[in-house]
């Protein structure tokens, strides 16, 4: 199964991929990460992405393209894989389903994450991040058993600086503006699942566990 979840910055997407991969084995692919650790690991792509980041823009599409592109040719993801923060673009929609044909693979679902720009800003804001190990919290929602440590692996968590308020309405900018028109494009293509965002954890990966029966 080739899933995407998309949906705005601080809609779960990434925590509820994190539960589906787990369940299915389906990998989580996640460029957001897969960014961060360029930056953490001093490459050149680290020190080109980190200036885009660090603004809430997006990141050349040819650079996310082909970190996907490589990144699902990996023995991992032969049985499926969940698309978590890309495509973000036309363009890189585009160039996917160019890639997947090539490999005579197609997108089965694209879960479309909705929710009010209201409700994510607080969301985002009180994120509390493991730089380690990924796991994601939240001040209010999500305590970790400690606080400020990671429950996973005891790593101290970090706001990222993308998840700061400045930043963080830029990117809600950037989603309308580059990401949201893929909605249109995926319902087109008859692969469209909205499901509501704005629930608990539980009951959107409840929502999300009747639609991958
Ligand atoms: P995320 O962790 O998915 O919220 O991504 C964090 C940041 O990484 C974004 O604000 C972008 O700067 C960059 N990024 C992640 N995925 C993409 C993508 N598919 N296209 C362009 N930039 C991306």
């Amino acid at each position: 199964m080739i899933l995407i979840f998309l949906g705005p910055p601080g809609s779960g997407k990434g925590t509820q991929a994190k539960r589906v991969s787990k369940a299915k084995m389906w990998p989580q692919l996640s460029t957001g990460d897969m960014l961060r650790s360029a930056i953490a690991a001093g490459t050149k792509l680290g020190l080109e992405a980190k200036s885009y980041m660090d603004k809430g823009s997006l990141v050349p599409d040819t650079v996310v393209i082909g970190m996907i592109s490589e990144r699902t040719q990996e023995f991992d993801c032969k049985g499926g894989f969940i698309l978590d923060g890309f495509p973000r673009t036309i363009p890189q929609a585009e160039a996917l389903d160019k890639v997947l044909t090539s490999r005579s693979k197609k997108i089965d679902k694209v879960i479309s994450f909705e929710i009010a720009d209201t409700e994510l800003v607080g969301r985002a804001t009180g994120r509390r991040t493991c730089p380690k190990c990924n796991s994601m919290y939240h001040i209010v929602s999500a305590k970790p058993r400690t606080e400020g440590v990671c429950d996973r692996c005891g790593s101290k968590l970090i706001q990222r600086d993308d998840d700061k308020t400045e930043v963080i309405s830029n990117r809600l900018k950037v989603y309308h503006e580059q990401t949201s028109p893929l909605v249109e494009y995926y319902t087109k293509a008859g692969k469209l699942s909205p499901i509501a965002a704005d629930k608990s954890p539980d009951e959107v990966y409840q929502q999300l566990t009747n639609l991958l029966k």
